[in-house]
């Protein structure tokens, strides 16, 4: 009945795409592909899907089974949308290469993402991915101050190359985090408001510790480059920093020197239901911003955006070159991207659908106690569940179980955090009223009837 229900919702995916629904695949393909993908993904479920297309919040697989898609922030704008798609396959006709000239595409595309974001910030760098962008963002600190040390937060994933991993200390997508880290790496305890060591009222702590590591640091003749952080605890499950983190530890930096890096590649455009930017809830601006997953809506893209300042100092001596980083196709995609959240309503497709999900999935926590709470806002959320909600014991294994038996009723999910107790809510920004309600009727089906 569910599957019926999605094909109704979904219309006919295949068609709206101009391919037909079943497309063959041949068995040894297929018994492959599905190797793979249970090596790749057996970490988050016991039988994983053969996905082979999308369209809009839903998946497809081999078999024409359609599965809603509830967490895929690279997806921004809907798997293959059409403007998207034409966009792309245009610009691929006429040219793309290397960076090396300015294309028109890409001075515009460079223009317009300066202009989403805060007076002052016009001087932007395209790479492939938000690993690169707060890897470039780290080296623009420590090249425009002349220092090596970082301050970063406990718990959080900024990515895989060698700085963005350095300063990555979650312990869910880094094993290796503690002993490799190096020692410019300086971490500050995770501003988890539900699970950190300060909880509830107590969460503005966080803070002034935060400060005090980094007062001490200058005090030892180490002065930080800069701080990083994620502008919301996304590893954590879209938790938001206390009120008033980001600014205190903002002037801390800059009152010694450092710069403020702010790790937007999970929450930046629109997700919030704003242009951006978690740092704007927070009522503070950073120095430096890194984009990636939702501007590319599913093509490689990256972005740090700066001022010409900063820029200006790392660029002293050299010059900072991306083969494919913001490439002509790159560029028209991300134009489009932009042209699509805000033509159509994106962001407040983000508040309006975002805020309903969320009050409807507070209502199940009161039918059912292994919620423990509801994280985030926009469509930016997250379901913590735990044992026992004085304690917050972690249901680790009930949550990896809720996620299988979510699969099997046609939902995808994923957990996330260090305890990986955490059902991270981030659907393609055009999930509609009727797609969530789907949602939550199948997770309000399998916490009732078992997992
Ligand atoms: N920063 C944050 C906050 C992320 O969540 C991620 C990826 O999950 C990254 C950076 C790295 O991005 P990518 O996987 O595109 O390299």
């Amino acid at each position: 009945a569910l599957a019926a229900a999605w094909r109704e919702v979904a219309g006919d995916p295949g068609a709206a795409i101009g391919v037909p629904a079943e497309t063959p695949v041949d068995d040894d393909v297929l018994a492959r592909r599905h190797e793979v993908l249970a090596e790749v993904q057996e970490h988050y479920y016991a039988a994983p899907p053969r996905i082979e297309r999308g369209w809009r919040e839903h998946l497809i697989d081999v078999n024409g089974r359609v599965y809603l898609d509830m967490v895929n922030n690279v997806a921004s704008v809907g798997h293959a949308h059409p403007r998207v798609v034409e966009a792309g396959s245009r610009q691929m006709h006429l040219l793309n290469t290397n960076s090396r000239f300015h294309y028109r595409a890409i001075t515009d595309y460079a223009d317009r993402i300066a202009a989403t974001l805060p007076e002052g910030f016009d001087t932007v760098f395209f790479v492939n991915s938000g690993s690169e962008a707060t890897d470039l963002a780290i080296r623009l600190a420590m090249a425009a101050t002349g220092r090596p040390d970082i301050v970063a937060m406990r718990e959080a994933y900024h990515g895989w190359t060698y700085a963005s991993d350095a300063v990555s200390t979650s312990i869910a997508d880094n094993p290796h985090a503690l002993s490799t880290r190096p020692d410019w790496v300086h971490t500050v305890d995770a501003a988890n408001s539900y699970r950190g060591k300060h909880r509830g009222a107590d969460a503005e702590k966080y803070a002034p510790e935060a400060v005090a590591v980094i007062d001490e640091l200058a005090a030892s003749g180490r002065p930080p480059a800069g701080m990083i952080a994620e502008t919301y605890f996304g590893n954590a499950g879209g938790v938001a920093l206390p009120e008033g983190y980001l600014g205190a530890v903002y002037a801390a930096i800059r009152r010694h020197g450092g710069l403020a890096i702010a790790d937007e590649v999970q929450v930046g455009y629109g997700r919030l239901g704003e242009w951006f930017w978690g740092f704007q809830q927070q009522g503070a601006v950073p120095d430096i911003v890194a984009v990636a997953k939702s501007i590319g809506g599913g093509h490689p893209l990256g972005a740090v955006v700066t001022r010409r300042e900063i820029a200006d100092r790392y660029r002293t001596g050299g010059y900072f070159f991306s083969s494919t980083g913001g490439s002509p196709v790159s560029s028209v995609i991300g134009m489009a991207v932009l042209d699509v959240i805000e033509q159509e309503g994106l962001q407040e497709n983000a508040r309006v659908v975002g805020a309903h999900l969320k009050r409807r999935l507070e209502e199940l926590g009161k039918k059912h106690d292994l919620i423990g709470t509801v994280h985030g806002s926009g469509l930016y959320l997250g379901v913590e569940f735990v044992r026992d909600r004085e304690t917050l014991e972690p249901a680790t294994t009930e949550t990896a179980a809720i996620c299988d038996r979510l699969l099997e009723l046609g939902v995808i999910m994923q957990p996330t955090g260090d305890h990986q107790n955490v059902l991270k809510i981030k659907p393609p920004l055009v999930v509609t009223r009727a797609s969530v309600d789907v949602f939550v009727d199948a997770l309000d089906r399998v916490l009732t009837t078992g997992y």
